[in-house]
């Protein structure tokens, strides 16, 4: 059996690189001409770098650990704090924040027998026979027997295949960049996000002395509303640090982009084809959970894979993933509006319910994502 990947993303890769593991052909089309990263960072949470563990894929060493995760007022005055350290220990894996460049990297390398196709946008899917009909831009169409779409938010696959689902946009760009700069040792294995009056920003190290930052304001109509060249402004009711970060970045490596979801749908296979990660349960980036989602899939459906015909696999790979992927983006969807909030008296009231939540509670909520599924 071969299996066809669309999209070279996070989980596509990662995707590939556990079917492999399981002794299954794969090949995978990549829209793009050449693998480059958006150049930020990422945090992989403890439920991600289980599986990499799982898979024998070495991450830590070129990232850097975190160990706490702190919400913070615009001051940096901290209103709340997830304590890693408990599942560090729990699930024998670290919590780490690395460049988008040096984990792909990291997962190309780990390919053995898969072939990237780039430069293989796929424009339509359809059915033929037994088969799927794959049609790219400027290549020829090739046929699939079983197709895993990976192709991220606006996935072909699904809006060919799967077309009742709607992406939700959540009136939020985001900015986003990497810093030169030495932190405060206070500072280097936490990740901080200091939310203010409709907006926020968060910063985290990912190597020695480069800093990746994000900075998240809201908009009534247009994205057009923000100026990069503003940056700065927009964030100077904030710690002096804020804006040392923003200013040590140079303006043409800061990266926007607009925040949206996709709706939770009610199903991710039908006949020979299935969807993973963004390209099925896109989610706002407000957990740092997308791409952990993304890594999950991977794992859980190439264990499917390799116990039961792919229809069947894909049933249970849906049935094991789709409850916790859809608490997720819920969840992500309700705490992005939540840390936008501009009213003064919701946000005091907001800050200090955060304040006076037992710690057992936030453990609670880690231990649901940081749980893989039993597969
Ligand atoms: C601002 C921001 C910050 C984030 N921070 C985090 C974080 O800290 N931690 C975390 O876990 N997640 C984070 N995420 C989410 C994470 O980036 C995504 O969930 C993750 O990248 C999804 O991986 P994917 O492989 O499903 O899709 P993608 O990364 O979107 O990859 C899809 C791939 O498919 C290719 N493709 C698309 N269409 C086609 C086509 N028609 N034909 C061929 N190829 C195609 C694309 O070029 C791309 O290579 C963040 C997201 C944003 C926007």
């Amino acid at each position: 059996m071969t299996i066809d990947i669309i999209g070279a993303g996070i989980g596509g890769l990662t995707t590939a690189i556990a079917l492999e593991q399981k002794g299954i052909n794969v090949r995978i089309f990549e829209q793009s001409p050449e693998l480059k990263p958006v150049g930020a960072g990422i945090l992989l949470a403890n439920n991600a770098m289980q599986v990499y563990d799982k898979l024998g894929i070495k991450i830590e060493e070129n990232g850097n650990t975190v160990s706490s995760m702190n919400i913070t007022k615009a001051s940096l005055k901290p209103i709340s704090k997830v304590d890693l350290k408990y599942f560090e220990q729990k699930h024998k894996v670290k919590n780490v924040a690395i460049h988008r460049g040096t984990l792909q990297q990291i997962l190309v390398n780990q390919l053995q027998s898969t072939q990237i196709f780039l430069d293989h946008k796929l424009i339509d899917i359809k059915r033929s026979g037994n088969q799927y009909q794959l049609v790219f831009d400027h290549s020829e169409s090739i046929h699939s027997d079983i197709v895993i779409g990976a192709d991220g938010l606006n996935s072909t696959v699904r809006q060919k295949l799967f077309p009742n689902n709607k992406t939700r946009k959540a009136k939020q760009i985001c900015w986003r960049g990497i810093a030169d700069f030495e932190l405060p040792n206070a500072y280097k294995n936490e990740l901080n996000e200091a939310w203010g009056k409709a907006d926020r920003f968060g910063f985290v190290q990912i190597a020695p002395q480069k800093v990746y930052w994000y900075a998240l304001k809201s908009f009534k109509q247009s994205i057009k509303e923000f100026d990069l060249k503003e940056i700065d402004g927009y964030f100077n009711k904030y710690a002096p640090i804020v804006n040392e970060l923003i200013g040590a970045t140079p303006k043409n490596q800061i990266h926007t982009a607009e925040i949206a979801d996709l709706k939770p749908t009610n199903t991710w296979y039908q006949d020979g084809v299935c969807l993973i990660g963004d390209a099925a349960h896109a989610t706002t980036p407000n957990m740092g959970q997308g791409a952990c989602q993304a890594i999950e899939d991977a794992y859980v459906l190439s264990e499917d894979l390799s116990k039961c015909a792919p229809n069947e696999a894909f049933q249970n790979y849906q049935k094991h993933r789709m409850p916790k992927a859809h608490k997720v983006a819920n969840t992500s969807w309700a705490l992005g509006k939540m840390a936008h909030l501009s009213n003064p008296v919701l946000i005091s009231l907001r800050n200090f319910a955060m304040q006076i939540t037992p710690k057992v509670v936030n453990r609670r909520q880690s231990r649901q994502i940081f749980q893989l599924a039993s597969v």
